[in-house]
C-alpha cells in the first residue's frame, strides 16, 4: 500500500483538522474501554456527513487499508480497537435524528447519536426507545447495532436487534446498501438481522431506523436483599417461573453494593450477600395485580429484607446505584475485566456458586453485578496492572468463567461482542463448520476484510497485550477516580 498516496486520498475528503496522524492526536483512539489492548491506527478520520464516511471507505477499498468503525469506544471487548495500518472512522459527529415519526411510532437516526438521546426526542410523545445498556448516556446506536447491545430492560423488550426495522449502510468495498424499512413488516431475507450483531464486520451503518415504545404507564420497583449469591440467583428462576416478565430483573453482589454505596449512596443494605432489583412496568391495572404475585414469589424465596421503592424519587436511587455500579468498582481495584458470559436462568445459582469458587481458587476478587433476567453475567475481575503477571493471570480467571458458562448450555458474549477480548474462545463454543460458514459470509461480503480486520475469528495477528495501571494523568494527580 502506498501510505503517501492514500493519506492524500484522505486530505482531498477531509480538512486537515478532521484528519488525525500526529501520535498526540491519535493517542485518545489507541484502545476503547477494554485498554489492556492498544494500537496506534495510521490515522483518524472524523466525518461530518455521510457522504465523507463513503469516500473514505471507497479510499480504503482502493488503497486496500483496513478501516475501524467508532461510536464512543466504550466497548469492553476491544471492538474499535484500531487495526495498526489502519484507519479509523470516528462517528460522533454522525449525530443527527432525521425523522422523528410518533404516529408510525419511529425514528431515523445517523449512528453517532447517543442512545438516550431517542429516548429523549421521543418523551415529548410519550415514547422511548427501549434497549438502555448501562453506557446509556454515552454509546452510540452505531455501536448498539453492531454489538447487539443489551440493557436491563431488554428482559421485557429484547435486543437493539427487536428494535431495528431498516439499515442504510456503506459496504467494505463503498457501495451502499439499504436494508429493511421503516415497517414492521418486510418483504425481504432478514439482512437487518444479519447486520445486527456482524461487528462492524460487514460495513458501516450510515442509518437507523428504529421502532419506538409508548412509556410505560407505571413501575413498581422492588430491593429483595439474600445470605447468598445462589439464593439470589435461585429467586430469580422463581419469578421467571411464575410467569410474571417484569421490566428489569437486576442482581449485584457484597463487592458491587459496596462500591455502589461508596459511589452514590443508594441506601443499599452492606450486610447482604446479594441484592435482587425487580422492576414491573406497563398499564396500571395490570402492574398492580403482578404485583401482588410477585410480593408472593420474593417472599417465598426467602430474602432477609426487601425494600420497596415509595416513589419515583427512591426508584431512580435503585437504579443509579445498579447504574453506577461499573464506575464504582473502580473504588475497589485499579484494574478489572468486565466478562460477558450468559448461562440458561434455571442454572444461574449454580453458575454464581461456581464463580465463587473459581475467585477463591485463582485468589483473585470478583466483584458480579449483571442481567439476571437474561441469565448474563458480568463477572467484575479483579486486578491491579502495576503488578507483574496480574493482567495474565486474571485473563486466566476469565477464561475458566468462559468454560463454564458454555459447559453449563450458556454463551461467551451477552451483549458486549466478541471483538478482540474474545475471538480465541468462539472454536469453543463453535464447531468447525460453524466457524467455516461464518468465515465464508465474512469473505462473501469482504473479500479484502478490510471492516474492522482481526476481530471476532481467531487466527490473525493479535496485538499485545498491555499491563495497565493508574492513568498518567491519576499519577500526575490532574484526575482521579473520587
Ligand atoms: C460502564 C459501561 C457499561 C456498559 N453497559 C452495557 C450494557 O448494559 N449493555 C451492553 O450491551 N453494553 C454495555 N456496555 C458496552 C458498550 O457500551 C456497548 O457495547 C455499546 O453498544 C458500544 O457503543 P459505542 O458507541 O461505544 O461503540 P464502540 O465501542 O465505538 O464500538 C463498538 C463496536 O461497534 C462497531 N461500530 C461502531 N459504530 C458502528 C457503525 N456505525 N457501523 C458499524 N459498526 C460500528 C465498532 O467497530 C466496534 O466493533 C457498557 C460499557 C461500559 C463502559
Amino acid at each position: 500500500m502506498n501510505q503517501a498516496a492514500f493519506l492524500a486520498a484522505l486530505r482531498k475528503i477531509f480538512p486537515e483538522h478532521r484528519l488525525l496522524t500526529t501520535p498526540a492526536a491519535l493517542a485518545a483512539y489507541e484502545s476503547d474501554g477494554l485498554t489492556a489492548f492498544q494500537a496506534r491506527p495510521l490515522a483518524v478520520v472524523i466525518p461530518e456527513t455521510q457522504g465523507e464516511v463513503i469516500q473514505a471507505v471507497k479510499a480504503c477499498y482502493q488503497f486496500g487499508v483496513p478501516f475501524v468503525a467508532r461510536g464512543s469506544g466504550t466497548s469492553l471487548s476491544g471492538g474499535a480497537l484500531p487495526v495498526k495500518e489502519g484507519i479509523v472512522l470516528a462517528l460522533n459527529r454522525l449525530n443527527r435524528i432525521l425523522k422523528l415519526d410518533p404516529q408510525q411510532r419511529i425514528a431515523v437516526v445517523e449512528p453517532g447519536v447517543v442512545n438516550i438521546e431517542i429516548t429523549k426526542a421521543a418523551a415529548p410523545y410519550g415514547l422511548l426507545y427501549a434497549p438502555d445498556p448501562s453506557s446509556q448516556p454515552i454509546c452510540t446506536i452505531g455501536g448498539n447495532v453492531a454489538f447487539n447491545s443489551g440493557g436491563a430492560h431488554c428482559l421485557k423488550y429484547g435486543m437493539t436487534s427487536n428494535h431495528v426495522l431498516g439499515l442504510k449502510v456503506v459496504l467494505p468495498d463503498g457501495e451502499l446498501a439499504e436494508l429493511g424499512s421503516d415497517s414492521l413488516e418486510s418483504v425481504d431475507a432478514d439482512y437487518v438481522g444479519l447486520f445486527g450483531g456482524s461487528e462492524g464486520l460487514f460495513g458501516i451503518a450510515l442509518e437507523i431506523t428504529v421502532r419506538l415504545l409508548p412509556k410505560p404507564e407505571t413501575y413498581r420497583t422492588l430491593l429483595a436483599a439474600y445470605r447468598s449469591l445462589e439464593a439470589a440467583g435461585d429467586a430469580v428462576s422463581s419469578v421467571i417461573a411464575s410467569g410474571l416478565l417484569p421490566g428489569a430483573l437486576e442482581i449485584m453482589d457484597n463487592l458491587s453494593i459496596q462500591a455502589a454505596e461508596a459511589a452514590v449512596k443508594p441506601g443499599y443494605p452492606l450486610d447482604a450477600a446479594a441484592l435482587l432489583i425487580v422492576e414491573l412496568e406497563g398499564e396500571r391495572a395490570q402492574v398492580e395485580a403482578e404485583w401482588a404475585r410477585l410480593k408472593e414469589v420474593i417472599d417465598a424465596s426467602q430474602p432477609y429484607l426487601v425494600k420497596i421503592a415509595r416513589d419515583d424519587e427512591e426508584r431512580m436511587r435503585i437504579w443509579k446505584g445498579r447504574k453506577s455500579a461499573f464506575s464504582a468498582v473502580g473504588r475497589l481495584s485499579p484494574d478489572y475485566i468486565v466478562q460477558d458470559g450468559v448461562v440458561p436462568r434455571r442454572r444461574l445459582g449454580e453458575a454464581l456458586a461456581e464463580i465463587e469458587k473459581l475467585s477463591a481458587k485463582w485468589g483473585i476478587r470478583v466483584a458480579n453485578v449483571f442481567h439476571a433476567g437474561d441469565g448474563n453475567l458480568h463477572p467484575l475481575i479483579m486486578f491491579d496492572g502495576r503488578e507483574p503477571g496480574a493482567l495474565q493471570r486474571a485473563e486466566g480467571l476469565a477464561s475458566e468463567i468462559i468454560d463454564l458458562c458454555i459447559q453449563l448450555g450458556g454463551s461467551i458474549t451477552g451483549e458486549h461482542g466478541v471483538g478482540i477480548e474474545k475471538r480465541q474462545y468462539m472454536p469453543r463454543q463453535f464447531s468447525k463448520t460453524d466457524m467455516d460458514a461464518m468465515w465464508a459470509l465474512r469473505k462473501a461480503i469482504d473479500p479484502l476484510e478490510l471492516a474492522n480486520r482481526g476481530k471476532v475469528f481467531p487466527g490473525s495477528e493479535a496485538p499485545a497485550l498491555h499491563q495497565v495501571g493508574a492513568h498518567p494523568l491519576e499519577r500526575a494527580g490532574v484526575i482521579s477516580r473520587e
